[in-house]
């Protein structure tokens, strides 16, 4: 299979997942993969990403050139080709409007961090980043301060937008964070949230190093 072949599978795959959890509806949220040094693959805009084909991926360069593709590619194109731009390292980026950090989002409250080892573990701090017009150069600019350090990040009355090595590791990476939000408002009702002691975050920290 060629590696264009197995990436719109995977793209197709993962907006399924999203469409079932609620992460997106209608026609919202957008995903790409790093074909190339110079090619990403990335999702058209205004198709539900539940239902998506293979016809309907675009072959852009890191530019926003189309290469090939008979829709036109996503309208948050900036946002998807800033994080290539600027990590080497991320291969794919999924953006959603999952409902509990999108409240968060919303609420602009940053999600209390400490909370779950698995999070601090495989994710770590997901800051929020100043609201930005959506589709705009804003969004770009509104992740520069924290790009280079960070793999989720929670957009003002907006959404989440994740990165990985590959679309699964960046999937599961959103999955972590609408758990985290969920978890979070879980607290706020119950009326009490306890972030882990430094002392159980060094142990953690640790951890993460063997
Ligand atoms: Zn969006």
């Amino acid at each position: 299979m060629s590696s264009i072949l197995k990436a719109k599978k995977e793209i197709i795959e993962i907006g399924k997942r999203m469409y079932a959890k609620g992460y997106v509806v209608a026609s919202e949220g957008n995903m790409s993969i790093r074909i190339g040094e110079n090619r990403i693959l990335v999702t058209p805009a205004g198709k539900n990403k539940g239902f998506l084909k293979e016809k309907d991926l675009v072959l852009v360069d890191l530019k926003g050139k189309k290469i090939s593709g008979n829709l036109e590619p996503s309208s948050e194109l900036r946002m998807q080709l800033f994080v290539y731009q600027k990590r080497k390292d991320i291969n794919a980026a999924v953006h959603a409007h999952a409902p509990y950090s999108l409240a968060f989002a919303c609420a602009r409250i940053p999600l209390a961090q400490n909370l779950l080892p698995e999070v601090i573990m495989f994710l770590g701090e997901i800051p929020l980043t100043l609201y930005a017009t959506p589709t705009t150069e804003e969004v770009p600019s509104s992740l520069a301060p924290f790009i280079e350090k960070h793999n989720a990040f929670l957009l003002e009355n907006h959404g989440v937008l994740t990165l990985g090595k590959d679309i699964f590791e960046a999937y599961n990476r959103l999955e972590m964070v609408e758990h985290l939000a969920r978890v979070n408002l879980l607290c706020k009702i119950l009326g009490k949230t306890e972030e882990l002691s430094k002392e159980s975050l060094d142990k953690l920290e640790k951890l993460k190093k063997i």
